[in-house]
């Protein structure tokens, strides 16, 4: 077993290890863990020991999780989307591929936590042979995003075969891996897996960082392996309530990001999930704060806020209103609030 994997098998996934580490509720953590999976691995705990409660929340389950009656099971339709079990097909020209089910650490706010880390989610050669017949059928598809769960959970085999795979379908230009692990195992991160990596260009990854307390040494090294394979790094970074729902948090961690080579991608509204209403703010706050990050901060340490439509309408850029008037002379505010006009 490598280092990474003996750190995994440490996790905490019973609530009586969880209080024992960090106290809480064990009647509540029982019941909410009976819905929801639980995995907090020793790097994580760590962390959230060091910064509180912003990393406390990511990670600690909530009884709240299991109030939350409005929220939908499957907010992006999935499901519906999916033309074999864990791929969506959702955009013409991309396709999703669930490749593993389980993940370093356990999100609370997960969008897929409906399966994620449970027995719902399926996930075996057969369905992996079915995604590759389906992309080899379909050749509009000219991108892949390998997710999860977790693909770096897999072993490097394992992810090293279904990228070969993958790299033998002509109509498939990108591939681009979808990893919390960066972020929640850095050490999963080895020399070995980024060589490997290197080997199926062009290759991007997203990461996911949701505040700057998580980009610590092991994270910047990590980060910086695969960049140094030339791999692009990109984040998704998830608005929370309690956790970085603040401009000044949100300033930090983009611009920190940046110094470990990562280039934020998305910042996304917190979808309609079931059992994450708690996490949710409303879409003004996330433009207030797309408001002090424009201009305030490099252009490259801006994200694209977004939200991912409920149905599986796909990704709506959410952009503050800066023009107060159309017309001939285009009115408007600057990033510093001074009306300004510029005419045709
Ligand atoms: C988010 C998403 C994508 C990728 O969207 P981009 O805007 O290209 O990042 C592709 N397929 C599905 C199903 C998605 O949810
Ligand atoms: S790492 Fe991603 S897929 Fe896994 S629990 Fe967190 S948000 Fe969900």
């Amino acid at each position: 077993m490598t280092s990474w994997q003996k750190l995994l098998k440490n996790s905490i996934d019973s609530p009586w290890e969880l209080v024992a580490q960090l106290g809480g509720n064990i009647c509540d953590l029982e019941q909410v863990v009976n819905t929801y999976p639980l995995r907090i691995n020793p790097y994580y705990l760590n962390l959230i020991k060091k910064a509180g409660t912003p990393l406390y929340k990511q990670a600690v389950p909530d009884i709240r999780e299991l109030y939350d009656k409005e929220g939908l099971i499957d907010p992006l339709a999935e499901e519906n989307l999916s033309p074999v079990p864990n791929l969506v097909h959702k955009y013409p020209d991309r396709a999703l591929f669930l490749i593993c089910s389980e993940c370093a650490m356990y999100c609370r706010f997960c969008t897929r936590k409906r399966k994620v880390g449970t027995r719902e989610m399926v996930i075996t050669d057969k369905t992996i042979e079915a995604g590759f017949d389906y992309l080899q059928a379909t050749p509009r598809i000219r991108e892949v995003l390998l997710s999860g769960g977790d693909p770096f959970l897999l072993s490097d085999h394992k992810l090293e075969g279904i990228l070969k795979r993958i790299r033998e379908i002509p109509s498939i230009e990108i591939i681009r891996i979808g990893t919390r692990v960066p972020c929640t195992l850095p050490m999963r991160v080895t020399d070995e897996l980024a060589a490997m990596l290197k080997k199926y260009h062009p290759l991007y990854i997203n990461t996911h960082f949701n505040h700057p307390a998580e980009i610590t040494p092991e994270a910047t090294c990590a980060c910086g392996r695969l960049a140094d394979a030339g791999i692009p790094l990109g984040c998704q970074t998830v608005l929370l309530k309690g956790v970085n729902d603040d401009a000044e948090v949100m300033r930090q961690l983009m611009r920190k990001l940046l110094t470990i080579r990562v280039k934020p991608y998305y910042l996304f509204q917190a979808d309609l999930t079931r059992g994450t209403s708690h996490f949710r703010t409303c879409i003004d706050t996330g433009l207030e704060i797309m408001r002090q990050l424009i201009g305030h901060v490099s252009g490259m340490a801006v994200p694209t806020f977004a939200l991912d439509a409920p149905g599986g309408g796909g990704k709506i850029p959410l952009t503050p209103e800066y023009i107060t008037h159309y017309g001939e002379t285009l009115e408007f505010i600057t990033y510093k609030g001074l009306p300004c006009s510029y005419t045709d």
